[in-house]
């Protein structure tokens, strides 16, 4: 059986020896021999330092989900949970969540939808170890139009003051990104995914007053109308970004090559349904937009919306291998975007590479991971901070 070990007062030197190590960048496996001290990888062993044996097992740096829900159950009654759920109840269940992603070897999770107060709170008590969790980068309740998309999680403005005001109001209460919901979306009824919600200037004054206060803001966009407007607004990144049409995803070349020359990052959201619809349709021009994007030179986040139906927390290894799928990407490709290249374009310049001075946020795993993805799915170890978080006969 797995066993876990609790922080706080585990924090303390190690050294990993006898495994494999894939470092975040290069093109293969070293063998090498890991040592950290404290939350940080040292380049050499600390007087003291205990040993873990990870012979057969091959580390890569913590995994990153840029794109998550902790505040829903991943479940078909999700929305009955939620509203359900006390604050309390909430915050419990997504405190269970993040320790779920944890042991999947997730060790950063950017959480895009939750009542702010409460993933305020989950992230702080994270960082101060009285949960054990992934460290937390939270957007708090999401903008969105009066009625809008995910209105029920408290973020609802309207008007070019009205936004203004909410981006004062996330940065006043401390999030780490502002999100906003450009289109409608699919689990809100009565919000069209294909419209706008918002106009161009009602989401450059959230662009403006979020870079003010040095936030960065990332636009939930389905339809091809809802991402031109946040592309021309000056977002600074997209989710889903799905071309979404009654048709299914169709996508506009021209607009493709504006996000690209934008810079702008693309959190594709591979949600756990996709790998079902393989052979099918709607597979097909998703797959065909995926591969525009990367092919167009897009900056991609490995992302899944964990939380929603048919998307578990701790599935993001599965959605990987769905994106690879997808993407005409080989394992090592879609291993840097979870890893050292979601740390960079997320602003994460201490993690995503295993190598001295950056934090030690790692796992272990049984098998190659840079030939085969389904070795995440085999998890052994992992430490996060420079704690031993999970073990599982190591
Ligand atoms: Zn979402």
């Amino acid at each position: 059986m797995p066993t876990t070990e609790a922080p706080p007062d585990s924090r303390r030197a190690w050294s990993l020896t006898g495994g494999l190590l894939w470092d975040g960048l290069s093109d293969g496996l070293q063998d090498s021999t890991l040592h950290t001290s404290g939350a940080l990888i040292v380049d050499a062993p600390e007087g003291g330092a205990s040993i873990l044996d990870v012979s057969g097992l091959t580390l890569l740096p913590g995994m990153i989900e840029a794109h998550a829900h902790l505040c829903f159950n991943g479940g078909a009654d999700w929305r009955a949970v939620y509203d359900g759920d006390t604050p309390g109840g909430m915050l419990l269940r997504m405190a269970g969540y993040a320790r779920r992603m944890l042991d999947a070897g997730i060790t950063t999770v950017r959480d895009l939808g939750a009542p702010t107060a409460l993933v305020i709170e989950l992230r702080q008590a994270a960082r101060q170890g009285l949960v054990v969790a992934p460290d937390l980068l939270v957007a708090g309740a999401p903008v969105t139009i009066s009625g809008g998309h995910c209105w029920f999680m408290g973020g609802e403005a309207d008007g070019v003051e009205g936004v203004r005001l909410a981006v004062r109001e996330r940065h006043q209460a401390g999030v780490d990104w502002i999100k906003v919901m450009a289109s409608g979306g699919n689990m809100t009824p009565g919000s069209d995914p294909t419209r706008a919600q918002y106009t161009v200037e009602e989401l450059r004054t959230v662009v403006e007053e979020a870079h003010r206060h040095g936030l960065r803001v990332t636009a939930h966009a389905h339809g091809v109308e809802g991402i031109r407007v946040a592309v021309e607004a000056g977002v600074d990144g997209l989710e889903h970004c799905s071309f979404q049409t009654p048709q299914g995803s169709v996508k506009d070349e021209d607009l493709i090559a504006e996000i690209a020359r934008r810079g702008i990052v693309v959190s594709p959201t591979i949600v756990g349904s996709l790998a079902a619809m393989e052979g099918t349709e709607r597979w097909a021009m998703r797959a065909n937009l995926v591969r525009a994007l990367f092919e167009a030179g897009c900056r991609v986040v490995m992302s899944t919306d964990c939380g929603i139906p048919n998307t578990p927390h701790e599935g993001l290894a599965a959605s990987m291998e769905t994106l690879r799928r997808m993407s005409g990407q080989d394992p090592l490709a879609i291993l840097r975007l979870t890893t050292s290249t979601s740390a960079d374009l997320l602003g994460l310049a201490d993690r995503g590479v295993l190598q001295p001075g950056r934090r030690a946020d790692l796992l272990a795993v049984e098998g190659d991971p840079t030939r085969d993805l389904g070795a995440l799915q085999r998890v052994r170890l992992v430490m996060r901070d420079g704690e031993v978080v999970y073990r599982d006969r190591v």
